[in-house]
């Protein structure tokens, strides 16, 4: 007897109407691709890296010829404008950089040599691939996020299982047209549709996981992994602080900070999340602030211009005023914005600058995810320090001051995976070079980019040849035998 599937209806960020709907996959379903990726995955890694260039190379050509389409997916589920069309660019980025990248990585994976411990012994050791990777990603930079983990681990000779979220599932429809135009790649690499139950069901599955997604989720998923002794990397939030010192180029400060507390309507795991000024410059430094926030303009009349989008998912329009909420009522003051608007059904927050905040406040202490800027003033390098390090979070940090080695000698004390110096949003800047660690609730496992990211994919496997004599249990001696 046929069943009927279950569809769930997408909202459109703009207008707030349903305008789109995804089927979600039944249990059944996962374990089918499941099972089809495992039966492919040994084929794909046999290809050995180069071979899975040539096909990745292929691939390339496809997204590049798709980039706008791909783009115009991610704006409509997001409701993001250049952020959105950067998106195609940035996966290009991706894999055009693996591909020069990932013959290196392999190369230097590889040992071959006598054993120091054990002289006559030949280790050759070498690295297979986990045969299945799910990747579990979040509904914002919903393409960038799924795709950060997919591609090494298709490169790295796994097969990918992606589970995106419902939130955001245009985009990696689009994406999968051109994974549809080359079958080796979509023989190893498919996705699945639903709710948080799919993202379980890709657990059940898989043989490593790599999340992306808030610390709630994040703990049931690392739980599920613990469940069936499989790895875990895990991609949390974060409560990101700049430190601007009293030395700072206020101008450059200001526009640094506020870039980084509201790009992308905020909603960036590494957007800035609290300020902390020197006394004796703050009240220059928000009146910058508020100055340079008040030409930030909204995009609701045009997605193609202006700077700040509406929010992608209304919870979160909620979670942001819940914030500014309870900042205002234990004696916060609001500079500028503050208000979440509904303007043709999507909700738009205008950049909301605060002050007379303190650490008993949501604003402070939990991840907002929207284009707010909580400004602190402190007296002392030390209370600088002690209160950016203040949070159960450590994913990025910045500091501003009057010169490089002041920011430096304040950088090297903060707790978190990157601190970025005399700007913000520096992540990209490590990609291909060096990846960072998540401190705290920021999340675990090997770093997502860089060429060590590889490894989260790879198991390491050594066969030791015995090239002389083997040993005799009679001629073992025990430690202390024949001692006085
Ligand atoms: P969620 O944790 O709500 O969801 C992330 C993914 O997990 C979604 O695909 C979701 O599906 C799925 N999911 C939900 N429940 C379960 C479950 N029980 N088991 C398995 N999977 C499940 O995160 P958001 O989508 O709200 O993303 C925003 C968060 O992501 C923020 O906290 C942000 O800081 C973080 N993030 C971290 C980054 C980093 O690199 N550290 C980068 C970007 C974002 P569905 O959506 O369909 O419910």
């Amino acid at each position: 007897m046929a069943t009927t599937q279950q569809m769930l209806a997408v909202r459109n960020p703009r207008s707030g109407k349903v305008d789109h709907k995804i089927a979600v996959s039944s249990r059944a379903e996962v374990a089918e691709k499941a099972a089809t990726l495992r039966a492919n995955q040994p084929a794909w890694e046999a290809l050995g890296v180069e071979g899975r260039c040539a096909v990745m190379a292929r691939w390339l050509g496809a997204v590049k010829a798709q980039a706008m389409a791909i783009g115009e997916a991610d704006a409509q589920d997001t409701g993001g404008c250049h952020t959105s069309y950067l998106q195609g660019f940035i996966t290009m980025g991706n894999i055009g950089g693996w591909l020069e990248d990932a013959p290196r990585a392999f190369a230097a994976l590889d040992y071959d040599a006598m054993s120091t411990a054990m002289p006559s012994v030949r280790v050759q050791s070498q690295v297979v691939a986990y045969p299945l990777t799910g990747v579990i990603s979040p509904w914002n930079a919903p393409l960038m996020l799924a795709l950060l983990d997919a591609v090494p681990a298709l490169f790295a000779g796994s097969a990918v299982l992606l589970k995106p979220s419902e939130v955001t599932p245009r985009v990696i429809e689009a994406l999968f047209e051109t994974v549809r135009q080359v079958p080796e790649l979509a023989g190893v690499f498919a996705y699945v549709t639903g709710p948080g139950e799919v993202g379980q069901a890709v657990i059940e599955e898989a043989d490593t996981i790599c999340f992306t997604g808030s610390v709630p989720t994040g703990r049931k998923v690392a739980v599920a992994c613990a469940e069936r002794l499989i790895p875990c990397n895990l991609e949390l939030g974060g409560k990101d602080p700049c430190v601007v010192t009293a030395s700072a180029d206020l101008e450059r400060a200001a526009t640094a900070v506020l870039r980084g507390a509201v790009y992308a309507t905020g909603q960036v795991c590494y957007s800035v999340e609290r300020v902390y000024v020197h006394r004796s410059v703050h009240d220059d430094f928000v009146a910058l602030l508020v100055e340079k926030a008040a030409e930030v303009r909204l995009n609701a009349d045009n997605p193609r211009a202006g700077h700040i989008g509406p929010f992608t998912h209304p919870p979160q329009g909620a979670i942001v005023a819940r914030h500014i909420n309870d900042a205002v009522r234990k004696g916060a003051v609001l500079r500028s914005g503050g208000t979440v608007e509904d303007i043709g059904g999507g909700l738009y927050l205008r950049p909301t600058i605060l002050t007379n905040v303190d650490h008993t406040m949501l604003i402070m202490q939990e991840e907002t995810f929207g284009p707010c800027l909580p400004v602190m003033a402190y007296d002392e390098e030390d209370e600088a320090v002690r209160l950016a390090n203040d949070t159960r979070f450590g994913l990025t940090a910045s500091v501003i001051a009057g010169t490089a080695e002041e920011a430096e000698r304040i950088g090297r004390r903060l707790n978190a995976g990157g601190i970025f110096l005399q700007d913000t949003f520096l992540t990209f800047a490590k990609m291909r070079t060096f990846g960072t660690d998540s401190f705290g609730w920021s999340g675990y496992g090997a770093p997502r980019i860089g060429p060590e990211s590889l490894r989260r994919f790879l198991r390491r496997k050594s066969l030791l040849t015995q090239t002389g004599e083997v040993a005799d249990i009679r001629n073992d001696h025990h430690l202390g035998e024949g001692a006085p």
